[in-house]
């Protein structure tokens, strides 16, 4: 705490800083009391952002680092990767990811680094799709096999990854609910001559175009009766927000893995 009694603002350092979810962080981290912004890693020679004292490449981002009392990371899995294996021992913040896309590699780099710093990851930020992670994993509990269940999700045409981190996610939750793992009941968007659906399965599509934020459709079909779940993201400032709350709790946490729901205490 400061002599006027207010929380010491947290040192920010934002990865991915020129793209869209990085730009959208570093402008309500500007607006907020809570946060000091030292600056952003990106691409060598990536542009200038307005809101920051600088940005640099990952080679010269070990200052940046090893100053920072939290990273908020929008980039790409392969970014992460390399600042995983390269810039991050200088960190003794902690770390929020929401790169989406992430394998097995990824994964790893980021248990080793949770053993000595706090690490949170959530592949959506929005305390509306924890809502509905909840609520999937509660109605495929409640409504047992005689519902299939299959997920759409809708994003804007840039995006890379399919099916989306959240879809999965949400995957994830109606499997719990079923008592399945969801790589074995994963499928994903049938094409030619999938046969017949099977018993258990949990379908997945991604529909990608113009600039949709994000949209997400859990579908309960039964014989008689069809119950959807349907979150519609607005405004990318939901995910800056959620990420920025993140990086508050998670300053001076002991290290481990952390997620929203720890955040949230749900
Ligand atoms: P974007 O393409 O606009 O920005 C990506 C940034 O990473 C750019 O500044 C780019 O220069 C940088 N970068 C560095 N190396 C890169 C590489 N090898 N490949 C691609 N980019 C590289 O993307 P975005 O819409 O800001 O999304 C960034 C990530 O965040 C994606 O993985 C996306 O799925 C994820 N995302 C997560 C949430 C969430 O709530 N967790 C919400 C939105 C987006």
């Amino acid at each position: 705490m400061t002599d006027s009694g207010q929380a010491t603002p947290v040192g920010l350092v934002i990865s991915g800083v020129t793209g869209r979810m990085g730009r959208t962080v570093a402008r309500l981290a500007a607006a907020d009391p809570g946060f000091r912004l030292l600056g952003g890693i990106d691409r060598e020679g990536a542009e200038p952002v307005a809101e920051l004292p600088e940005v640099v490449g990952l080679d010269g981002a070990a200052r940046l680092l090893g100053e920072a009392g939290a990273v908020i990371d929008f980039s790409a899995p392969a970014f992460l990767r390399e600042m995983l294996t390269s810039g991050v021992d200088a960190l003794s913040g902690g770390l929020v990811v929401g790169t989406t896309g992430l394998g097995p590699e990824e994964e790893r780099l980021l248990a080793a680094t949770a053993e000595r710093i706090p690490v949170l990851t959530a592949a959506n930020f929005s305390m509306g799709v924890a809502l509905v992670a909840a609520l999937t994993e509660r109605a495929a509990a409640a409504l047992g096999d005689g519902f299939d269940i299959e997920i759409i999700e809708a994003h804007h045409r840039r995006k890379e990854d399919a099916p989306s981190g959240t879809a999965l996610m949400l995957g994830g939750a109606a499997a719990a609910g079923r008592g399945l793992e969801l790589d074995d009941a994963r499928r994903d968007g049938r094409s030619g001559r999938p046969g017949a659906r099977t018993a258990g399965e949990i379908g997945f599509h991604a529909v990608r175009g113009g600039d949709v934020v994000g949209e997400h459709q859990v579908l309960f079909i039964g014989d008689h009766e069809r119950i959807e779940i349907v979150h519609r993201a607005g405004d990318r400032a939901l995910f800056a927000d959620g990420a920025l709350r993140a990086a508050r709790w998670l300053a001076g946490r002991t290290p481990g893995r952390y997620s929203l729901r720890d955040v949230l205490g749900i």
